[in-house]
């Protein structure tokens, strides 16, 4: 079967891999339809993760972001999973021993393995895994069904910052993730505004109900989050940029006694005043990936949101030009939303 592989820093190539075969016990088959590729994949290529984080890891198949059908179900997986199913997989895997799993933190494991990032993914043909991996989900089209892995991180987002109904919430950065946060936020009659340096990504959030803000300087931005949050500033600012400048943003902008939560993933350090956690007793609060039950809550997000969820996607590219793919993304971050790669075309 045709697999892309990540052999080494910023090198992808296409090589014929053997085919995982039947199944075993608990294990299904599936075969890819629609992978999603994100900046972890490009942390990944350019051989910037730690090793704990998947650092290291070549050779390697790349994709965590899977949906496609089940082509082979093995003894003793559950009732509900059949043969031609579409499912979304949840790519992590945790040891359950660890300090992080036995307080049922199971996300954030320090020995955890991810499909496509510590286990080979969704960029090829057929992919052998648990059955508590897939999830079953309807979707229009197989695109939109992997997008259920990114749409989990924002359920894992809005959950960490413990989102109430009617709660004003600032969103940095309108990327897929920032655009999921705000859809999850808004699912759960969040009031949200989203900022970003781009207006053409601001659209699709203020579709969604949102207000918006077009990236200045950061005291700018500053003021004006705060002005459009009232007095107090808003309970909950939320970073899906990764970048200094916006990090820092979001610790000035969130209220006293709120909760700023870090989403956007980045190797680099951000100065920040100490005081301004002490004075206002900040709950500043790290995302990883999610939990199952937060995985089921996304496929549930995705199925109710198809058409909005689809237009995310900017980008398709057969499996046969995988390596293209990959460096397009890369190259273009302006351009691009979301770049999907096909299995099924
Ligand atoms: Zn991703
Ligand atoms: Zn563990």
């Amino acid at each position: 079967m045709l697999a892309a592989v990540t052999e080494g820093v910023g090198k992808v190539t296409l090589s014929q891999r053997p085919d995982p075969g039947s199944p075993g016990p608990g294990q299904v088959v599936v075969r890819p339809e629609a992978v999603g590729i994100c900046g972890s994949d490009y942390h990944f290529i350019s051989g910037e993760l730690s090793e704990q984080a998947g650092g290291s890891q070549f050779p390697r198949v790349q994709g965590h972001e899977v949906a496609g059908t089940i082509t082979a179900v093995g003894p003793e997986c559950r009732a509900e999973l059949a043969v031609d199913q579409r499912v979304a997989v949840w790519p992590l895997h945790a040891c359950g021993r660890c300090y992080p799993c036995r307080v049922g933190r199971a996300n954030t494991c320090d020995n955890f393995k991810l499909i496509g990032i510590h286990l080979d993914g969704g960029l090829q043909e057929r992919l052998a895994t648990g059955q508590e991996q897939v999830f079953p989900i309807r979707a229009s089209d197989a695109g939109v069904a992997a997008m259920a892995e990114p749409v989990s991180i924002a359920v894992r987002a809005v959950e960490r910052g413990r989102i109430e109904p009617g709660e004003r919430v600032v969103v940095l950065g309108a990327g897929p993730i920032g655009q999921c946060v705000c859809l999850v936020a808004r699912e759960r009659v969040a009031e949200v505004l989203v900022i970003d340096l781009q207006p053409s990504r601001l659209r699709l959030s203020e579709e969604m109900g949102a207000a918006t803000i077009v990236w200045s300087d950061r005291d700018q931005v500053v003021a004006e989050a705060r002005r459009w949050a009232g007095p107090d500033g808003p309970p909950v600012a939320i970073d899906a940029t990764g970048a200094p400048a916006a990090v820092r943003a979001m610790i000035e902008i969130v209220a006293s006694a709120g909760r700023a939560v870090q989403v956007g993933m980045s190797g680099e350090e951000v100065s920040v005043r100490i005081g301004s956690l002490t004075e206002k007793e900040l709950d500043v609060l790290g995302v990883s990936c999610c939990g199952s039950s937060e995985f089921a809550q996304a496929v549930a997000v995705v199925e109710r949101n198809d058409a909005l969820i689809a237009r995310l996607i900017s980008h398709q590219f057969p499996l046969e030009q995988a390596p293209q793919a990959l460096q397009f993304a890369m190259g273009n971050p302006t351009e691009v939303m979301k770049v999907v790669i096909r299995g099924d075309q």
